[in-house]
């Protein structure tokens, strides 16, 4: 590709790297007849609020997991708040948890009288960073959440011997992440419990629906007892059995039973999906290997991680070797190539009013500050990788399929900028 450093850029009057879009490349879900069938099956039999598919999915779930238990939820949201209840947070607790993030990793807490306290992330995996959680624990801290973001596994071990120093749970928000490897382990299954959407924008998608894997029964069985009160005659352990019958948190966690069946295809079609997946953003990264301006985000080869189904892709910008060329002209000169990028990372949650400002349940004051024992807001400068990620972080095409010549394309664009970035100031 010796034509990256001299074909005139396409936003200078050149040709473009990508001259055509070719959309099925990106298409996600991946629906086939498969899943109309079985979705079909269902709706024909009238069966959408019951909850026998769903259980067919759960066993699979826990077989494709790992896990002795796994528990269906109408979304991702709703499993977290279970994985937390589950796990003993309780009024005026607190859990660590990265503030780079979807919020639903953090907000269930409040539901719970519960608050978070954020830690920074590392530069590298975008993960919660081991080093700044130990400083943060206090008699309150109940739990670490851990968020496998944008598909990178997060350095579990170290977060998993703090967690048992302290005598804290681990959740692992695997929302992003189904079937990456963290040294030839899954994610989600290292952890005391994790939690997953299978929305249908995920990279294992079904439309709305949840999943909680855990091997231990009383976290299991808290979960159905908060939420599922339909199964509550399931329930074995002294702690919940009084209360079979009502759900103890008020709420209805049940699963729809069409995406349970949808879920089901998908999750048989997901490994072969998730390793063509994996085959083709590592190929576009290997082509980008060594450039100025950008690196991939994924583990280190070799270390036995994987970014599992590459969900929203990302790679770190570094304008200081384009001569400071900023993140949204170096987007809109790829875009001109039809390169398919932009600012993409989370707004950092401390930063948010919800944490700040909002007084949700009529305290008088922020619900932050209401649930706690102490002011817990974290302004800015706090949280310094976390804060500076928006101006360091690009979207990467999230190609669905091993196809060298598009993909080849893609890369083109990316190299177009990054070797004639000169051009542009
Ligand atoms: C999508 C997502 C959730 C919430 O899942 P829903 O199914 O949309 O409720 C939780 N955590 C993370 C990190 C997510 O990206």
């Amino acid at each position: 590709m010796s034509t990256a450093a001299t074909e005139k850029l396409a936003l200078l009057g050149g040709p473009r790297a990508v001259p055509e879009e070719d959309e099925d490349l990106f298409r996600w879900p991946i629906v086939t007849e498969e899943d109309e069938a079985a979705v079909l099956e269902v709706l024909r039999a009238g069966g959408m609020s019951g909850t026998n598919i769903t259980r067919l999915l759960e066993a699979e779930y826990a077989a494709y997991q790992g896990a002795r238990y796994a528990l269906g939820y109408c979304n991702g949201t709703a499993a977290l708040l279970g994985a937390m209840y589950g796990c003993g947070i309780r009024r005026g607790d607190e859990i660590i948890c990265p503030s780079l993030t979807y919020w639903a990793s953090a907000l269930p807490a409040f539901n719970l009288g519960a608050t978070a306290v954020f830690a920074d992330i590392e530069p590298d995996s975008l993960c919660l960073d081991p080093r700044d959680i130990e400083h943060r624990i206090t008699p309150r801290t109940k739990a670490i959440m851990v968020v496998h973001y944008c598909g990178h596994p997060a350095d579990m071990d170290p977060i998993m011997t703090i967690a048992r120093k302290h005598g804290l749970k681990v959740i692992e928000d695997v929302s992003h992440a189904h079937g990456a490897l963290y040294k030839g382990r899954l994610v989600g299954a290292i952890g005391d419990v994790s939690a997953m959407s299978l929305m249908s924008g995920k990279s294992l998608p079904a439309g709305e629906l949840g999943m909680l894997c855990t091997d231990d029964q009383l976290i299991y069985e808290r979960a159905i007892a908060f939420g599922h009160y339909e199964r509550t005659g399931e329930l074995t352990l002294p702690e919940v059995t009084p209360f079979a019958g009502m759900p103890l948190g008020g709420y209805k966690h049940r699963a729809h039973q069409l995406s349970s069946a949808m879920a089901r295809v998908q999750l048989r079609a997901y490994p072969a999906r998730m390793a063509e997946i994996q085959r083709a953003m590592n190929s576009f990264w290997d082509q980008l290997e060594g450039l100025p301006g950008f690196r991939a985000h994924r583990p280190a080869k070799g270390s036995g991680s994987t970014m599992g189904g590459w969900y929203n892709p990302l790679g770190h910008y570094r304008p200081e070797e384009l001569g400071g060329l900023p993140i949204d002209k170096f987007a809109e000169t790829v875009n001109a190539e039809g390169g398919r990028t932009g600012r993409a990372s989370n707004f950092p949650m401390h930063l948010h009013p919800v944490l700040n400002t909002a007084d949700v349940y009529g305290d008088g004051k922020p619900t932050r500050i209401a649930f706690a024992d102490r002011d817990l807001r974290q302004e800015r400068g706090t949280l310094p990788v976390s804060e500076a990620l928006a101006d360091r972080c690009l979207g990467i095409p999230w190609f669905k399929h091993l196809r060298p010549k598009q993909i080849g394309q893609y890369a083109q664009a990316f190299r177009k900028v990054a070797t004639q970035a000169d051009k542009l100031r």
